[in-house]
């Protein structure tokens, strides 16, 4: 990627319009586009990042047996009349809309009713069972308010993941090996030691409690209560005597903090498979429902945890795994370091490195600048001194100092 190319800038000023940090930091370094309140349109440096969430997410369903699959954003009114939830008032955020000849459709903002008839057409036998389906697309909500970034949008990007199951015990063991996978999810992004599952609300069918994925933030929207020395959270919703002692939580063990959903995991029973009529055939012959958890990640919302966790007074510190390039090059000076610049460029990207090349005619500072603010972790700086003198160097965005090193030394340091 080189910058004189790239039709995007960055900004040395505070978006006016913005009151969370990760849009503020995402705009100013040019990750994200502002089309309305919730409403951002993603940038190529921003595509990188939101890319690789979701290859990290991808790759840990695709590791317990995922199916992946792209569902409709259009939904037909039918499937949701037989869950009764079409008119369902507690079903309060939901875009609707018309076909020309008047036909009523929703606007998908989540997928139970629409996976669950299109497994109906395919699994009727026992052997076909059990599995998970998952997808990674956009969600759309009519938040009442959308003043967080990334971290709450109207149009925002959900993994959402379904598993079907013969029996309960059969339920219990996909359900606990997905929050398996939710844990290697969260702690290759870096947020592993601060996210917490925490107990919530089931919702209205199911007696029992959801599990909610609860990252550590002072902006988080939910009061949770943390057991520390066990790493296990209750959402202050649901926090009565009466289930702390059904989990086996000390209330004087729990500290109140501050979190963000960046995940659920719910058991559903039977409720969507008994309501569209998709059920099995038994070793016996005999109809039984399929039993069902589902499984989000808020994907776009976990890019806004992570801006504004990894971030400084000069701008964001992504993550190796995440980061939109590994090394931002700085070229400064004449012909001597434009060429020397412009083959270390190709050399490192035949060497598999992803690279934005700082190529344009700006003065140093501003070069600098704008490296620490896209928060590239490497930034490499060649200049017509440092090519006379047989070196680069080298400077870690998160920590470290300014190092000189020889063109064999910087290759074996960047791969
Ligand atoms: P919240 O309580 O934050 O509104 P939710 O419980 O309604 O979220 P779910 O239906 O459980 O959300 O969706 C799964 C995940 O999708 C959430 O855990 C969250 O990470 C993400 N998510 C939900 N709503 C939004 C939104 N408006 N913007 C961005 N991410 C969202
Ligand atoms: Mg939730």
């Amino acid at each position: 990627m080189r910058l004189s190319r790239l039709f995007t800038r960055t900004s040395k000023t505070v978006p006016a319009d913005e009151v969370a940090k990760n849009a503020q930091l995402l705009i100013q370094a040019g990750f994200i586009h502002k089309e309305m309140a919730g409403v951002y349109a993603y940038l190529p440096l921003g595509v990188k990042v939101l890319e690789k969430i979701k290859h990290i997410v991808r790759q840990e369903m695709n590791s317990i047996g995922g199916q992946e699959v792209v569902m409709t954003t259009l939904q037909p009114r039918d499937i949701w009349e037989k869950t009764d939830r079409w008119d369902d008032k507690k079903v309060d955020n939901w875009f609707k809309t018309k076909l020309a000849n008047g036909t009523e459709l929703g606007v998908g903002l989540t997928h139970e009713e629409p996976i669950v008839d299109a497994v109906g057409s395919y699994v009727n036998s026992y052997k076909d069972l059990p599995f998970y389906v998952f997808q990674i697309g956009n969600k759309f909500r009519n938040e009442l308010r959308a003043k967080s970034g990334l971290l709450r949008g109207r149009e925002f990007v959900m993994k959402d993941m379904y598993s079907f199951a013969r029996t309960q015990e059969e339920h219990e063991e996909m359900y606990e090996k997905a929050v398996e996978a939710y844990h290697r999810v969260y702690s290759r992004l870096g947020l592993g030691e601060i996210t917490y599952r925490t107990y919530a609300d089931g919702g209205i069918f199911t007696p029992r409690f959801s599990d909610e994925f609860q990252t550590l933030s002072e902006v988080g929207e939910d009061t949770i209560f943390v057991d520390e020395a066990k790493k296990i959270a209750v959402n202050e919703e649901i926090m009565t005597d009466e289930n702390l002692e059904k989990i086996g939580l000390n209330r004087d063990d729990l500290v109140e903090r501050r979190g963000v959903e960046v995940g659920n995991t719910f058991h559903l029973e039977t409720k969507y498979t008994d309501a569209l009529g998709v059920q099995f055939v038994d070793e016996n012959g005999e109809k039984q429902s399929m039993i069902m958890g589902c499984y989000g990640i808020g994907v776009s919302r976990l890019m806004g945890v992570i801006a504004e966790h990894f971030s400084d007074d000069r701008g964001l510190v992504w993550p190796e795994e995440i980061a939109p390039a590994k090394v931002y090059l700085v070229r400064i000076g004449g012909e001597g370091a434009i060429s020397c610049a412009d083959a270390l460029y190709d050399e490192l990207i035949s060497n598999g490195v992803e690279v934005v090349y700082d190529d344009r005619d700006e003065r140093p500072g501003a070069k600098f600048a704008d490296s620490e603010l896209m928060g590239i972790p490497y930034r490499v700086t060649v200049s017509d001194r440092l090519v006379d003198a047989g070196k680069y160097e080298l400077k870690p965005r998160s920590e470290g100092d300014v190092i000189e090193l020889t063109h064999d030394e910087l290759l074996a340091k960047l791969g």
